[in-house]
């Protein structure tokens, strides 16, 4: 009985994380053999479902408290359910599986023409086209624009509005997770990103003030919106220039750093003391000086700010600080 309970809860535990992610890399990855630089109709395919919204890009920090914190490694595309999900490129189908259980967690996985591998998530099982299921069974080709299914209907709201969504992702032949947005059609959007604080971090904690002494880092928590008010994501890329020398990129999402590997240094890039990622919360802080050098000469320093959604919004904003020497 008490290991019923224990199974009952854990199933439960389970059906609150949203993306849960595979335990290990399926071997139909290996198909996929696109290169980025080579592909000649990049931000040209058709979005595989109407858009309500964007619920979280490829970079969103995701913490559940079951298991170790990752980025969201693709796009939460919002639609209503029973929505028809068409396929963005045409291509051979590759997968069709249930990843994790249940009846939310259905994949039908194409690779396209040019190698990379599109995985469909949340299409509900019972409206998956013959097309698509012999396809499958088959090796035949789909065309773009196919219906392959519809939008599983979602059972946790999230901010007060249902969840229905398609997260999808890319591969490329390297095994990359890469940012849907290059591929897609580009979406209309005129929400500018916000740096809401900048400040020091202290042995990977918030510091009061403005002066630190020894190693340290800057936080930034910076947020952005898609067709929503509350669907906060972060930026696409961000640019620091330091004491006026040349702006260096610390973060750009054309990728994920990690590969194939979603939970490969999420916890560099983002803060996670101060960070959040869940259906309640969700305060993307950022940890600037994971891939660069902070200056550690004494006295006054500045910096200049530049946060960039995928649309090229673009918001800009100085801190400045003192290191004091021992
Ligand atoms: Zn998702």
């Amino acid at each position: 009985m008490i290991i019923f309970i224990t199974m009952l809860l854990s199933l439960n535990l389970h059906a609150q994380d949203p993306h849960l992610h595979r335990l290990s890399t399926p071997a139909y990855y290996e198909k996929a053999f696109g290169r980025l630089e080579n592909k000649s109709n990049a931000g040209q395919h058709s979005w595989p479902v109407n858009v309500l919204s964007i619920g979280h890009t490829n970079a969103s920090y995701q913490n559940y408290g079951s298991g170790a914190p990752y980025f969201h490694h693709g796009l939460d595309i919002r639609a209503n359910a029973g929505e028809s999900v068409l396929a963005s490129a045409a291509g051979k189908v590759v997968n069709i599986e249930n990843y994790m259980g249940g009846p939310l967690y259905w994949e039908i996985a194409i690779l396209d023409d040019q190698g990379f591998l599109w995985q469909y998530h949340h299409v509900d099982r019972n409206s998956m086209t013959q097309e698509v299921l012999s396809a499958f069974k088959t090796g035949a080709r789909i065309e773009a624009g196919s219906k392959i299914g519809e939008v599983v209907k979602w059972p946790i709201t999230s901010f007060g509005e249902r969840y229905h969504h398609i997260h999808l992702n890319i591969l490329d032949g390297q095994k990359k997770f890469l940012s849907p947005f290059l591929f897609l059609l580009p979406l209309q959007d005129t929400s500018v990103p916000v740096i809401n604080r900048i400040g020091l971090l202290k042995n990977s904690r918030e510091l009061s003030g403005q002066t630190v002494r020894g190693e340290y880092s800057i936080y930034a928590e910076i947020s952005d919106l898609v067709h929503h008010d509350k669907f906060i994501v972060p930026p696409h890329s961000i640019e620091i220039e330091i004491d006026g020398a040349a702006p260096h990129v610390v973060w750009l999402f054309e990728s994920l750093p990690g590969g194939a590997n979603e939970e490969a240094l999420v916890d560099d890039f983002y803060v996670p003391s101060m960070a959040c990622g869940d259906y309640s919360c969700r305060r993307p802080v950022i940890d600037l000086g994971f891939q660069f050098k902070l200056p550690v000469a004494s006295g006054r320093h500045k910096l200049i700010l530049k946060a960039s959604d995928f649309a090229g919004n673009t918001t800009v904003r100085d801190f400045e600080w003192n290191v004091e020497s021992f």
